[in-house]
């Protein structure tokens, strides 16, 4: 028999959006649940490249870039809080990481883009250094014949994603949320200042909701009179064979994991909701790779895997609020691993008070209406 269940706050879709949520909720004494599908489910979360990246974000929207360095800046203080609260280790280190050019072509137009990054009015202020070929040698010593230079962020970092996750849901369940598997949300009621989500499992009850489900928000927003715009965005990765320590600082396209082995990634695709791996794109990858650091090239592959990024049209999160049903929130990006620290340290806290930020509303996806109104 289908049952009923009441809670302050539903949290739509487990993946890292979702579960970093729902802990920050538990953390500010709400009674949480978090609702998401089975294993069917497409997760970005289960196959992502585990960057917290700064250096490149914001290109077009400064305040984006702002926001990334503030998650980024509170990263060492969510793993610490999270190894204190379920013992987890999730790896967090920021070394400080690089971007790597294959040709001088390459280097100036790297140059030229964080340049016109850092000249935008309202831009936050962050250090980055765009270095040749031996200023990059001196940092990594391993790097190829044809690597002609780079830019380096002593900002960026990375972690260990499938043990955030599971430090995630670990932490957010020890306070008490209630994590709702095979509940695939099929409908969102607006009723008496509440809300009523059906699924094949039974309804469950909410006075407020987070829609936290990847791409699945496009779907489920407009039910409560938002609206969540993404497209499924293919990356695919490969992982190699453990090997000894050689990168002490992650590359955007190669890093060296806590455990050893090297990721290698990750392809940018326009393939609608296929996260089949393609030969050819893990082939070009693991070339480029082998390119800046020669040692790949003698490594096996074990492992390569296909997930889908949750993309808007300019890139940028959509994090908005519901005018017509109160209560109801949305909140989706495609860094969710970089902004993981803001989504439970600094979005959760504003959810659970019922309110976003002001300093938020340039993420609202009202940004999109901007070039309808233009034509009309
Ligand atoms: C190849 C690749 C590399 C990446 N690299 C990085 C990186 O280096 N650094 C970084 O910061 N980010 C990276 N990302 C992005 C990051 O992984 C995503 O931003 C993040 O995982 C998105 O999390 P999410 O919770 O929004 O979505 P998802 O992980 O997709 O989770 C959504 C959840 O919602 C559930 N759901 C959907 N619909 C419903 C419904 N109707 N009812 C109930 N549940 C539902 C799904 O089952 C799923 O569990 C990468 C992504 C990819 C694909």
């Amino acid at each position: 028999m289908a049952r009923r269940r009441d809670y302050d706050m539903a949290v739509i879709g487990g993946g890292l959006l979702g579960s970093a949520i729902g802990w920050g909720l538990a953390r500010a004494g709400q009674r949480v649940a978090v609702l998401d599908e089975g294993d069917v489910a497409y997760r970005a979360s289960r196959g992502n490249f585990a960057l917290v990246w700064v250096q490149s974000k914001g290109l077009g929207m400064p305040e984006y870039a702002a926001w990334t360095r503030r998650s980024s800046d509170r990263w060492a203080e969510l793993a610490q809080l999270l190894k204190d609260e379920t013992g987890l280790d999730v790896a967090f280190t920021r070394s400080g990481g690089f971007h790597l050019c294959l040709s001088e072509a390459e280097l100036e137009r790297r140059a030229q883009m964080l340049m016109r990054l850092h000249n935008q009015p309202r831009m936050v202020n962050y250090p980055y250094e765009m270095l040749e070929r031996e200023g990059v040698r001196n940092m990594l010593p391993e790097i190829g014949p044809e690597v002609v230079g780079g830019s380096y962020c002593p900002l960026d970092g990375h972690c260990n994603s499938l043990r955030l996750l599971r430090a995630l849901h670990t932490a957010m369940q020890a306070r008490g949320a209630a994590y709702l598997a095979n509940h695939i949300v099929q409908g969102i009621d607006y009723r008496g200042g509440g809300f009523r989500l059906a699924t094949a499992a039974g309804e469950v009850r909410a006075g407020k909701i987070v829609l936290a489900a990847g791409n699945g928000n496009a779907r489920l927003a407009p039910m409560v009179r938002l609206s969540a715009p993404v497209r499924p965005q293919r990356g695919q990765i490969v992982v190699t064979e453990r090997v000894r320590p050689f990168l002490a600082h992650p590359v955007v396209t190669v890093r060296q994991t806590d455990e050893g082995s090297v990721m290698l990634g990750d392809s940018v695709e326009e393939a609608g909701w296929d996260d089949t791996v393609g030969n050819g794109v893990i082939a070009a990858i693991a070339d480029r790779a082998a390119r800046m650091f020669p040692l790949l090239g003698r490594l096996n592959i074990v492992r390569s895997w296909a997930a889908l990024r949750v993309m808007t049209a300019d890139g940028f999160p959509i994090y908005d609020q519901s005018d017509d049903c109160p209560g109801a929130f949305v909140a989706t990006c495609h860094s969710g691993v970089t902004l993981a620290a803001n989504h439970a340290l600094e979005l959760a806290p504003m959810i659970a008070a019922g309110r976003l930020h002001p300093a938020l509303d340039v993420f609202s996806a009202r940004r999109f209406d901007v070039p309808k109104a233009g034509r009309a």
